[in-house]
């Protein structure tokens, strides 16, 4: 069965720091909703490369995320196994540090999170309902020595901005999504889960990249200094691992994503 996902991007939103819209914290995970506790399908998830069932995922073609008009569309000549076949729509990009998956035992310093909703189901509160409703590109980044040019754009407006939260930050000209795009979007694992902030929907298709992006620790820090409400730096954000409970992950059978 292939799976064919079209995306289109409308929105350059960007949403710095969680998408707390409730006064759940990090440190209180026993007071999140019922459904984030009991649920069989939650997110994130430990992923390990061994375990991972290969199959053959098509190649992701991002046809015009190299445009900063807000109508770019990008399409997604999808994979095996979920049996979608649909358009999706950028609607919000935000991160998490550290990494909220991990990949055989490791912890990226940032994640980023590009989140789709279902064409048709015209917005994400919608699309939250529906099993199929959303699909999110996980991208794992690492610090090396020099600043990306390529984000610059990104983290000097995240800088310039009071940050809080509850604050999202709408990118100005020139804003192109694929910045947020690894070198390399062959080679990728895919797995049904939920979204990792309450109310923890179980609609969510995950595609995470295999590479992780570079940037510089001032970006790292760029990046991640958000406020909580009680005016303290947000030290963390990211939810702890939860349990697969029989799910699979896929990785792509492509012979040079070994
Ligand atoms: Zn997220």
């Amino acid at each position: 069965m292939k799976l064919s996902v079209n995306f289109i991007l409308i929105a350059t939103l960007l949403v710095v720091g969680s998408l707390a819209a409730d006064h759940w914290t990090y440190s209180h995970l026993d007071e999140w909703p019922i459904n984030c506790q009991s649920g069989k399908k939650q997110s994130p998830i430990a992923i390990s490369k061994r375990n991972a069932i290969r199959i053959d995922l098509k190649k992701l073609k991002f046809d015009n995320y190299d445009n900063d008009d807000i109508k770019t569309t990008l399409e997604n000549n999808g994979h095996t196994g979920g049996g979608l076949s649909s358009t999706y729509v950028l609607d919000n990009i935000h991160f998490h540090w550290g990494s909220e998956h991990t990949i055989d035992g490791g912890r990226h310093p940032l994640e980023a999170h590009l989140v789709h909703y279902k064409q048709t189901c015209g917005n994400m509160v919608n699309a939250s309902n529906y099993p199929d409703g959303l699909v999110v590109l996980a991208v794992m980044f690492d610090v090396a020595c020099c600043t990306n040019k390529d984000l610059a754009i990104v983290t000097n407006s995240v800088k310039s901005v009071s940050k809080n939260l509850h604050s999202t930050l709408r990118i100005q000209d020139d804003f192109k999504p694929e910045v947020f795009l690894p070198d390399n979007t062959k080679c990728y694992y895919m797995y049904t889960g939920s979204l990792t902030t309450p109310g923890c929907n179980e609609v969510v298709t995950w595609l995470m990249f295999e590479d992780a992006i570079s940037i510089s620790q001032t970006q790292l820090n760029q990046l991640s200094q958000v406020y909580t409400d009680a005016g303290k730096l947000l030290s963390y954000n990211f939810r702890p691992l939860q349990e697969l409970h029989g799910r699979k992950v896929f990785y792509t059978s492509a012979s040079d994503c070994d």
